[in-house]
């Protein structure tokens, strides 16, 4: 395996799980307004299919979740300890804000990860064997 090729790079570059190295997300577009929920078919380098099935991303949206109330927990603790008094308003407005300005990341790594929970890394013979199978 490769240096560059850690399952963590691999999910923040929303790259393929099966091979690491292709993209799951067309470059260019993540603050893109309508162009950041597009996603690659399937993997340039493997053949991996991103969408195997409809529906498939309906349990990103559990990962979606977490990753907002990260975000939540992290902006309270900033602000509780920048401001003498945390105002529901400025807290409304803040959490309004993170979550908008982190809504094409967060879409993004939460597919990543929930499409490298199911499928494996094959490092090297991925690229060999195209397929288009979520479980190898
Ligand atoms: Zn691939």
């Amino acid at each position: 395996m490769k240096p560059d090729s850690s399952l963590f790079k691999s999910i923040v570059a929303a790259k393929c799980p099966r091979c690491r190295e292709g993209r799951m997300f067309p470059a260019g577009t993540l603050y893109h307004p309508t162009k950041f929920a597009k996603m690659n078919e399937s993997c340039s380098c493997c053949g991996q299919s991103f969408e195997p099935e409809p529906g498939y991303y309906f349990g990103a949206m559990f990962v979606s979740y977490g990753l907002n109330t990260i975000y939540f927990v992290a902006a309270w603790l900033i602000l509780d300890g920048l401001l003498d008094e945390v105002t529901t308003p400025i807290m409304f407005a803040t959490l309004a804000g993170v979550t908008l300005a982190l809504l094409p990341l967060t879409f993004r790594w939460s597919r990543s990860m929930w499409i490298s929970i199911f499928v494996r890394y094959q490092g090297n013979k991925a690229a060999s064997s195209p397929s288009t199978a979520t479980h190898p």
